[in-house]
């Protein structure tokens, strides 16, 4: 059975790892030829809407899915024609669109961020005055790791947003002053299964998520509940299938969505080694039928992303219990090149196995537990402050 993915990079490449004991095969196209998953499955390097190509393309496939969210929609159903893609392209479109997203947990009764949607040169001050500051605006497509925002703090900064801001949709968002950043991952197969992860303690900087603690320290029953109805629901309601990534701010004591992913995610990379079965492997599970894996977590994880630069190998794997990963991808400023996950029985455990670890680790942008515990909310280091 070979699958076909489109986008080529990491997540790919760990979605080949975990089908191959599957008897799963994969092509990939993706428009870099630098996509690291040419190094161990097929890949097709075109556009992502050369239709001649996406035909040829789908040629022999049982199935696509992608591991790149902004796909253009008109692509995937296109592919449709000739082969089921999944998740549809009704889940991707969603989750390309801030605005389509945030009215999306507001009909499902998902908590989100109060949020005001203008028109293309619409006047934003009464927008802002609505909201109160801050306010952060946001591009509704395209942004990622924090970039294509702004954060205005007062009257001055929303003169100067005015001269800066692109002329393209736009959101504006209130800030939510939380206390620490939280995602759930979830997988809903096509009969309909569900399996939910429990919930990750997420640590960003620079806008880049350095850090994944796992399940999540000191989560009531309640606020598990709570993500996971929030996942289900959502689930439900695009009949998605695959994995789904929801990332949410905790804010006196309740959760906020901010945003989802419609595949498998950065923060659940420490399931491949720290859960029954990992979100690669469930996301195969799912699209393809099968039945889903347990979701539960053996003792605890920490997921470190390794961002431009790489550690020391030997002073890596000489602390027991630690898996290094690297996508084999050319090491450039603020790029995911790799992770470590490290794995213990407890949290102290966790503890004791990172203070092993070489000392570059504990430079700040590791934002290892020392530090985190201290943190509060920061906007992302790309946003630009006006
Ligand atoms: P996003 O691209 O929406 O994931 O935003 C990137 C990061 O910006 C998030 O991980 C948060 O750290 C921060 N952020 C985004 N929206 C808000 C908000 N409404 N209030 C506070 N912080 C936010």
């Amino acid at each position: 059975m070979i699958i076909g993915i489109l986008g080529g990079g990491q997540l790919g490449y760990m979605l080949a790892l975990a089908g191959y004991p599957l008897g799963l095969h994969f092509r990939f196209l993706d428009p870099s030829p630098e996509a690291p998953v040419g190094r161990i499955a097929a890949r097709v390097t075109v556009p992502f809407d050369d239709r001649k190509a996406l035909e040829k393309f789908a040629s022999g496939l049982e199935l696509v899915t992608y591991e790149f969210e902004n796909v253009p929609v008109e692509s995937a159903r296109f592919l449709e024609k000739f082969v089921p893609v999944l998740p549809t392209p009704v889940a991707l479109e969603a989750a390309q669109d801030r605005l389509v997203e945030k009215q999306l947990f507001q009909k499902l009764g998902i908590a989100t961020t109060e949020f005001v949607a203008p028109k293309v040169g619409e006047e934003l001050d009464p927008l802002v005055k609505k909201l109160g500051y801050p306010v952060i605006i946001k591009t509704r497509r395209l942004g990622y790791d924090g970039k294509g925002q702004w954060i205005l703090r007062n009257a001055d900064g929303l003169a100067l947003a005015k001269e800066e801001l692109p002329k393209v949709p736009l959101i504006l968002e209130r800030f939510v002053p939380f206390t620490r950043e939280l995602s759930i991952l979830a997988a809903r197969s096509r009969s309909g299964e569900i399996a939910i992860y429990p919930l990750v303690e997420n640590y960003h900087r620079e806008g880049i998520l350095r850090l994944s603690l796992a399940p999540a320290h000191g989560v009531s029953e309640a606020t598990q509940r709570t993500a996971e109805e929030a996942a289900r629901s959502i689930l439900e309601e695009l009949k998605y299938v695959g994995v789904l990534a929801i990332e949410l701010f905790e804010h006196d004591g309740q959760l906020v969505a901010n945003e989802m992913a419609p595949r498998v995610h950065n923060s659940g990379h420490w399931t491949i080694e720290g859960a029954v079965t990992s979100q690669f492997e469930n996301h195969l599970r799912a699209v393809t039928g099968l039945p889903l894996g347990s979701t539960e977590a053996i003792g605890c994880s920490a997921m470190i992303n390794l961002i431009g630069e790489l550690p020391n190998t030997r002073g890596v794997l000489q602390v027991a219990n630690v898996h290094l990963h690297l996508y084999g991808k050319a090491a450039r400023p603020g790029r995911k090149l790799g992770h470590v996950t490290v794995h213990a029985a407890n949290p102290e455990g966790l503890a004791a196995r990172i203070a092993e670890l070489p000392a570059s680790f504990r430079r700040p942008e590791f934002c290892l537990p020392e530090q985190t515990r201290t943190r509060v909310a920061t906007p992302p280091a790309n946003a630009v402050e006006l």
